[in-house]
């Protein structure tokens, strides 16, 4: 068939698609529509098992590794080749809605069995993975297991890590099955795409079906400690007071200036706080903040962070507060390969979707994976923005749109060089 023909022809069966997310949003339901799918949980198991009986029934070999992800093979006409990868998690977070992650998953497997469908070959074999733990949200850290794969750090450290109730991951996947056989160390791979839902309000704001995912912007985070001095609020004339509490204040206002200055692409938070002893009548001894700041652009956002120390040293001067300052994440920011994006756009330009380049706000196992080989990410549209959060939803159209993208992205990748 030629490249033409294919793009008159060739398409993923949205109903088909539809259903799938549905029939996995039921696995770990919760009553208030959401989903609560912690990773290596029953629930899990449950999405995992529906996953590769799926597979097999396309007659899709499956391989589980050692930290338990998934790879499903379809082969390509020479079998001697690097796959083109594509593929998401199933965990969720602990109140979570269908689609995140789902979603990349789904749309992989509907790619493949469209393929079958409509009879079409590639020349490169392609691989759908499921990625053990990207939530963080039972084991730490985050994208677990894809960083493991890239070589961030051993696997053994991610076999290692323990939940609340010191299950370790090694132990959790031999419960439920699915410690695999085979050495998750760097998996050849042509390339890697990843479809995901947006998590974030743009493509909706702006009324496009598609964003080509040029990136994650990087990350500096830090928690803050401002200690001062405990008095009675009644007796203590402003002048003397050291307030821990009105210190955290300014922090946070400066700190949301810092972000509000570097829009559209910069952004700058404090998320949570803790105030001792938190008591009404006295003047607050200390406040714990975490602060962080994020920007695409490494320049920009080591601007930020700059002025973001910059802030913390001065505000706690002024108000006379000893200041500790840990520095607990620095991720500096992912860009995605030229090629893989320009596959993604050019993929959607062909459907005639509205598309638009964009960067990532969170994290993802694609993040990782741009290490070991070339990666892109497919976005689709959200309701609202909202997710981590059972109100999260997608359109049947929205997600045949970007299943369709991802369709023709690999079916490009996999019969190019
Ligand atoms: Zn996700």
């Amino acid at each position: 068939m030629s490249s033409a023909e294919l793009s008159q022809t060739l398409c993923v069966d949205g109903r088909r698609l539809w259903q799938s997310l549905e029939q996995m949003g039921e696995l770990g339901a919760t009553p208030t529509g959401g989903v609560r799918r912690l990773a290596l949980s029953r629930e899990d198991k449950l999405a995992r098992d529906m996953f590769v009986s799926l597979c097999r029934a396309s007659g899709y070999a499956v391989r589980i590794d050692a930290l338990g992800n998934i790879y499903a093979r379809r082969p390509g006409r020479d079998e001697s080749l690097a796959p083109v990868t594509t593929g998401s998690h199933l965990d969720s977070q602990p109140v979570a809605g269908k689609y995140d992650g789902p979603y990349g998953v789904l749309a992989g497997l509907e790619a493949l069995r469209s393929l079958d469908q409509h009879g079409v070959s590639t020349r490169r074999p392609i691989e759908l993975i499921v990625w053990t733990n990207e939530e963080g949200a039972r084991f730490q850290p985050v994208c677990m297991s894809s960083a493991a794969v890239a070589g961030v750090f051993p696997v053994q450290q991610a076999l290692d890590a323990q939940d609340a109730d010191g299950v370790c991951v090694g132990d959790a996947l031999q419960t439920i099955g699915y410690a695999g056989p085979h050495d998750p160390v760097c998996p050849a791979m042509h390339c890697y795409i990843e479809a995901h839902i947006e998590q974030g309000p743009v493509l909706e704001r702006e009324g496009l079906s598609i964003g080509a995912v040029e990136g994650v912007i990087g990350i500096e985070s830090y928690e803050v400690t401002l200690t001062g001095q405990a008095a009675h609020i009644g007796t203590t004339p402003m002048s003397y007071r050291r307030d821990a509490l009105a210190g955290a204040a300014r922090i946070i206002h400066a700190v949301r200036q810092l972000g509000q200055a570097y829009e559209p692409a910069g952004r700058a938070s404090c998320s949570s706080i803790q105030v001792l002893p938190n008591v009404r009548s006295v003047i607050a001894q200390q406040a714990k903040l975490t602060a962080d700041c994020r920007h695409e652009n490494n320049a920009q956002l080591q601007a930020m962070h700059g002025q973001l120390r910059e802030l913390f040293t001065r505000i706690a001067e002024e108000e006379g507060l000893a200041l500790q300052l840990d520095h607990i994440w620095t991720v500096p920011p992912t860009h995605f390969a030229p090629r893989c994006v320009e596959a993604v756009r050019a993929a959607s330009a062909k459907w005639g979707y509205g598309v638009r380049k964009m960067y990532s706000g969170a994290a993802h196992d694609a993040m990782h994976i741009a290490r070991i080989a070339p990666t892109g990410m497919i976005f689709i549209p959200c309701k609202d923005g909202v997710s981590h959060n059972e109100a999260e939803l997608i359109t049947p159209e929205d997600a045949a749109a970007g299943a369709n993208v991802l369709l023709h992205t690999l079916v490009a990748l996999a019969n190019g060089d």
